[in-house]
């Protein structure tokens, strides 16, 4: 499939540029924190509670919390209609993205507690761990649970023999290679890197290369949203 025209992509974007990306902080009252992120055509939720009890018991850690991230697509998420409860696909994000804001959040200062964030995919089109660990990490600060830096997330790939920041769901489904990747920005130390399809040696570098300036493109987006909150809740008191 003709993915790429004239250097334009099949939404207009060149090939380092992201989708566009919104994010509002706080829209949840229940919630101790929480973010909606729309990127392109995603729209995603993320909601935190905690840190409170570990139940099951049997689950806590003594010596710290535990974070845990439960990854959902809701069933009118996609085109057909996608079967509700977890799957293969959801426990695997789930667990990947647990393990990388486990990175970031000081877990130390709360032992036995768990810290759960719920990442709801309302509408997805490509990308959705990356937009569901862009807003848990938000949700995380926005709920003044202790981190030593955000996560940052997005991925890079291949498309038509070119590599591309950000995938769409076109170019996801009918491209060569999706690599999705999630840093700490202020270390550069990536957290997540997965990779679905094939890249040669040097492709691999460049796509690495793309993913981490896309990251670090959000991380920008995420602090100005932080930031934006925070001024919002002092012009109001
Ligand atoms: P990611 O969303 O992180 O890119 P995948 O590469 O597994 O994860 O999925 C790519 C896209 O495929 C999703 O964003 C979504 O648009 C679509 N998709 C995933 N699971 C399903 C499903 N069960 N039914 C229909 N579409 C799906």
């Amino acid at each position: 499939m003709e993915l790429i025209k004239d250097g334009k992509r099949l939404d207009g974007r060149g090939f380092n540029e992201l989708r566009d990306i919104k994010i509002e902080v706080g829209v949840l009252n229940r919630a101790i924190g929480s973010a909606y992120v729309e990127w392109g055509r995603n729209k995603v939720m993320a909601a935190v509670y905690g840190p409170r009890e570990m139940h099951p018991k049997f689950l806590r850690d003594p010596t710290k919390a535990v974070l845990r991230c439960i990854y959902n697509m809701a069933p009118f998420s996609v085109e057909d209609r996608k079967r509700p409860g977890p799957d293969r696909r959801s426990v695997e994000i789930s667990k990947i993205s647990s393990e990388a804001l486990s990175h970031v959040v000081m877990l130390e200062r709360y032992p036995n507690s768990a810290i759960d964030v719920y990442v709801e995919i309302l509408q997805a089109d490509a990308g959705t761990r990356c937009v569901g660990l862009t807003a848990a990490s938000v949700a995380l600060a926005d709920a003044g649970i202790p981190m030593k830096d955000m996560v940052a997330s997005c991925a890079s790939g291949k498309v038509n023999g070119e590599i591309v920041l950000d995938l769409m769901k076109e170019e996801d489904n009918y491209g060569d290679c999706d690599l999705p990747l999630a840093v700490i920005p202020r270390r550069k130390e990536v957290v997540l890197l997965q990779m679905d399809g094939k890249l040669t040696q040097d492709e691999f570098k460049k796509a690495y290369e793309v993913a981490i300036d896309g990251s670090m493109q959000v991380y920008e987006i995420q602090k100005n949203a932080l930031l934006k909150s925070v001024n919002e809740v002092k012009i109001g008191e």
